[in-house]
């Protein structure tokens, strides 16, 4: 038999790779529980079914809480967070735009660049990587004719946390939109969209909601649509155009008005908005203010045990990000293969430095179900199993800072 006649025989399916379980301390994605694997297996419906319609009504509503935000335009886009970044700068920046952006790390460099190619004149603040941006930096920058301000609020490449305050101000006062990455901060650091004044932003759903990747949590306010509305040219992406996207995803905004009849746009993901709309019930359930404390209480444990083997965290505290901490591997430790050893050994994911960190740090999730003692306590074993002690200690501190 030929090479082709072969393969196109019946029972000849090859074996597949077993998915292995692991536990996820990464940088993304994290934990998945098991009710949204399990809301993930639920049959799949089509997506202009009635009950579907039901669901993305349920899952909005949701993601408007866990955005603090009463933005109607709140709907989770096929996509996955860099999907969402594409949505943002195509959506609100027009070619010849005056834009500042914040750049201090990974994150922040791949927002320049989406920037200057949807035609943005760049005005890039820079801080080092491991460091916030000065607000004065970002204020000063902000000139008269700005268009907007981008800023990563969890820059996942350094475990840093951008602090918002004083931009929304400035913003409105110069006419500009503020648009801001919340891919690792949504529901593990705090933020407001309606609160901090941010005009737009996304996120991603494998960071601290716990669901799979491949979904891009969107919300716009009324300045960001004003200015949509207004393009000279529509955003030159169809497929994340949002006011395509939002006649299929957005209900009326008057209450009293009839419902809108749901266009077809793309087919939503519908197995996936299932997984989301479970996770998203966990983070309301949980409530905002409480998962935010939990986080930061995660953070500061993990951070003090692992201390205990001379790991230093990169941030100095008052900007640390809590669902991401980024430590400083001590020298004559070979972090990659003790890396490769914790994953082939104990089954435990964590994740390396990036661009001019690689080799230098270790980036550990704290997302989530992966912000509780257990899944700590199993990285902080495996540690001291693969340095040769110290687990006594460093169980002793992670406990400490649970109960702080
Ligand atoms: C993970 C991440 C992204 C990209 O998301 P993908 O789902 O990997 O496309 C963008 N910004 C930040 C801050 C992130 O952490």
């Amino acid at each position: 038999m030929s090479a082709r006649a072969r393969t196109h025989a019946a029972g000849t399916a090859p074996a597949l790779t077993p998915i292995p379980e692991r536990l996820l301390l990464g940088a993304g994605p994290s934990p998945v529980p098991r009710s949204v694997l399990d809301a993930l297996a639920e049959p799949t419906i089509g997506h202009l079914d009635p009950v579907f319609v039901q669901v993305m009504e349920e899952t909005a509503a949701l993601l408007r809480t866990a955005f603090d935000t009463a933005n109607p335009a709140t709907l989770p886009l096929s996509t996955t967070g860099s999907g969402g970044m594409d949505a943002l700068v195509v959506n609100f920046i027009e070619p010849g735009d005056r834009v500042v952006c914040g750049v201090n790390g990974l994150f922040g460099e791949r927002m320049a660049d989406a920037l200057t190619r949807a035609g943005a004149e760049l005005v890039r603040v820079e801080a080092p990587w491991g460091r916030a941006l000065a607000v004065e930096d970002l204020l000063a920058a902000a000139e008269p004719g700005l268009r907007a301000m981008v800023v990563i609020h969890g820059e996942t490449s350094t475990g840093v946390c951008q602090p918002l305050d004083g931009l929304a101000a400035a913003c409105r006062e110069r006419e500009a939109l503020l648009l801001v990455d919340c891919v690792t901060s949504l529901s593990g650091q705090p933020l407001s969209i309606d609160g901090d004044g941010v005009d737009a932003a996304f996120s991603g759903t494998q960071k601290c909601l716990n669901c799979p990747p491949g979904l891009s949590p969107f919300t716009a306010g009324p300045r960001a649509l004003e200015r949509l509305g207004a393009r000279a040219q529509p955003p030159r992406s169809w497929y994340l155009d949002l006011s395509l996207v939002g006649a299929y995803w957005v209900g009326p905004t008057d209450p009293d008005a009839a419902p809108r009849p749901r266009t077809y746009h793309h087919t939503a993901p519908v197995n996936l908005i299932y997984g989301l709309r479970e996770a998203l019930r966990l983070v309301v359930e949980e409530g905002l203010a409480a998962r935010w404390r939990r986080h930061r209480r995660a953070h500061e444990a993990l951070r003090q045990a692992l201390g205990v083997f001379g790991f230093e965290r990169l941030a100095p505290a008052e900007e640390a990000l809590a669902p991401l901490l980024a430590l400083r591997v001590p020298d004559g430790l070979d972090e990659a293969d003790l890396r490769a050893r914790l994953l082939r050994e104990h089954g435990i994911e964590v994740s390396g430095g990036l661009g001019p960190l690689a080799g230098q740090i270790w980036r550990i999730g704290v997302m989530g179900v992966g912000a509780r003692p257990d899944p700590q306590r199993r990285l902080v074993q495996a540690l001291a199993d693969e340095l040769g002690g110290g687990a006594g200690e460093a169980l002793s501190a992670l406990q400490a800072g649970w109960e702080q």
